[in-house]
């Protein structure tokens, strides 16, 4: 699998380093890539995937895939299937090792009892207003539920009755005893089952008690028997509590370590703020190419190594920071330039007519494939008198540091000819609806014999061989670096974040199909999308080449 040569150094690599050379763990190095299935993967977890998945390949461990499905409420099986296909489509293969929580539950049931055994657990009547309302706050302390003192024997007999249904849901609750007077409020005895009567969807009806979060993680963790358990930093204050609960068990003991999730600007992470995007129709579905998930970036024509690259590159850290846009456009430009053939493609085109072109002539001229890849070949394209050119490539009053068409003008067409703007024809409106150009015939191919030269290069393509496609460009989807620091974060969408055209392409792209990726000289990288059809083209943009004129004219304004 290809990623990238050079390895940044990062805190949980010399932690692994170290425990190796300490011996810590037997040499052994199992990571695991927890997701709750309640939504579709982001790019926030590709990092986290690439680190998990990453570090196992490296020091030749292994790393689990592992559904924490333990809240049957949001939990489906569709999510179940896209996190399995978008792992795989990263390129990491976790072999034997997928698991689910729900297939613990039996174990995580008999390891409460082992904690009721143990006096370190009680069973609580309080609701979970009440709980809420004893357990203090970062300045006061919490106070001992009236139910904290009952006997092991009590314990083991309503907690039993939980579990065979015989309690309505939230009448009560599995808690911890640990100490309502902690500093760390995880500690101030925390629930760990509660009472629900949802069907779940790998266990079906079999429970009605779900394990909360903290309990079951440590212990999947521990029957997994995972060295580095790897998570996001908001898991730091909860480490108390996993450390708790393996040392009370007397269980395996995994390390926790935690480190800064990624946060991207102008986009957001939270599964359920991207889930109400989706239900309320703001995109077109998770796999919208705006999207930040996984599918939306695969959509949208962002390559696997694309993103390994991208989740090397940002490095691993401690502290939370804000990654640019521009960063993962610059991995896939590097990727795809690398791989994707160039053609040439008209996203809002503008007719040009080669006034000494004797009508019903065509040539097919050669067209370098892809000029970082030498064998990548030529193709032939085919010319004629009717064209048609960028409308933006023309100017009738070119500003200063515009070089392509204007009257008067001489240009390249790209691999053809230079052509010379004769006359510019409106419409009654005064709308330019075409130019009338003349080509230098000893130009062919796109050089003057005479060593005259021009400054601007187009792109073109010849009207009657033109394909029609849709073209979809795309922007970002909100309108400020962090929307999701709102509530109200839908008053920041962005009303600009897809616009679409009617393109005309040369016609070596007829038969292309879905995922298939190519730049159009000039405007960028392109794929074509999965709802194309050879009667429908339809492309993406992935992302624009830089443009140079564009970022004059953003200057100038
Ligand atoms: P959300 O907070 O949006 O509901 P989550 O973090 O709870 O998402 P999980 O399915 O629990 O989603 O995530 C699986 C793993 O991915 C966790 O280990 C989590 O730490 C990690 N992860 C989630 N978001 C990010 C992120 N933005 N950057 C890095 N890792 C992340
Ligand atoms: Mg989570």
């Amino acid at each position: 699998m290809e990623t990238l040569d050079e390895k940044i150094p990062h805190f949980i690599r010399e932690i692994i380093t170290e425990d190796n050379q300490t011996n810590k763990w037997d040499n052994r190095v199992v990571t695991r890539f927890p997701p709750e299935p309640n939504g579709y993967l982001h790019i926030g977890h590709a990092k986290s995937i690439c680190l998990n998945f990453g570090m196992a390949l490296e020091f030749g461990g292994q790393c689990h895939l592992r559904f924490d499905d333990t809240n049957p409420v949001k939990e489906e099986d569709e999510y179940v299937h896209s996190i399995i296909e978008d792992v795989k489509w990263l390129g990491f293969d976790w072999g034997e090792h997928l698991y689910y929580a729900s297939d613990y539950f039996q174990q995580m049931y008999d390891h409460a009892i082992i904690l009721i055994k143990k006096g370190l657990a009680y069973v609580d009547d309080q609701s979970a207003e009440e709980i809420r309302h004893t357990r203090g706050t970062l300045t006061k302390p919490g106070q001992n539920s009236p139910y904290r003192d009952r006997s092991v024997e009590e314990n083991l007999d309503l907690f039993e009755q939980m579990k065979k249904g015989e309690f309505p849901d939230g009448t009560k609750v599995l808690r911890a005893r640990i100490d309502m007077t902690a500093s760390n409020i995880n500690l101030r005895d925390p629930v760990i089952y509660r009472i629900l009567h949802a069907a779940h969807h790998r266990t079906g009806d079999d429970w009605c008690i779900y394990p909360m979060y903290d309990w079951a993680h440590g212990l999947e963790d521990s029957v997994e028997k995972i060295t580095h358990s790897i998570c996001t930093l908001e898991f730091e204050d909860h480490r108390p509590l996993y450390d708790w609960y393996l040392n009370m068990l007397e269980a395996y003991h995994p390390q926790q370590i935690e480190f800064a999730r990624l946060n991207l600007a102008y986009t957001i992470m939270s599964k359920r703020k991207l889930l109400q995007l989706v239900r309320e129709g703001h995109v077109s579905g998770w796999d919208d190419p705006r999207m930040p998930t996984i599918s939306g970036l695969r959509r949208r024509g962002y390559t696997p190594a694309s993103i390994r690259n991208f989740a090397e590159r940002i490095g691993v850290a401690k502290r939370e920071s804000m990654v640019d846009m521009a960063m993962l456009e610059f991995c896939i430009r590097e990727d795809l330039n690398k791989l994707a053939p160039r053609v040439m493609g008209v996203l809002d085109p503008l007719k040009v007519v080669i006034t000494n072109y004797p009508e019903g002539q065509m040539e097919e001229l050669d067209c370098i494939n892809n000029p970082e890849a030498p064998d990548a070949g030529s193709r032939k394209v085919p010319f004629s008198r009717e064209l048609f050119v960028e409308r933006d490539d023309f100017r009738e009053d070119p500003p200063k540091k515009f070089f392509r068409l204007g009257p008067g003008r001489e240009v390249r067409l790209r691999y053809a000819y230079f052509i010379t703007c004769q006359d510019v024809v409106k419409d009654a409106a005064g709308n330019i609806t075409e130019l009338h150009c003349t080509y230098d015939p000893a130009t062919k191919g796109g050089d003057s014999p005479d060593g005259r030269k021009v400054k601007g290069t187009l792109h073109w393509v010849s009207a009657q061989h033109a394909l029609d496609a849709e073209v979809r460009l795309y922007d970002r989807l909100f309108t400020e670096p962090d929307p999701g620091a709102k509530e109200d974060f839908l008053s920041l969408m962005n009303p600009d974040s897809i616009c679409v055209t009617q393109a005309k392409l040369e016609p070596a792209l007829r038969n292309v199909k879905p995922g298939y990726q190519c730049q159009f000289e000039r405007k960028g990288y392109f794929c074509v999308d999965k709802d194309s059809t050879a009667e429908n083209l339809i492309f993406n943009r992935t992302v624009t080449l830089r443009d140079t004129w564009a970022k004059i004219e953003q200057k100038l304004i």
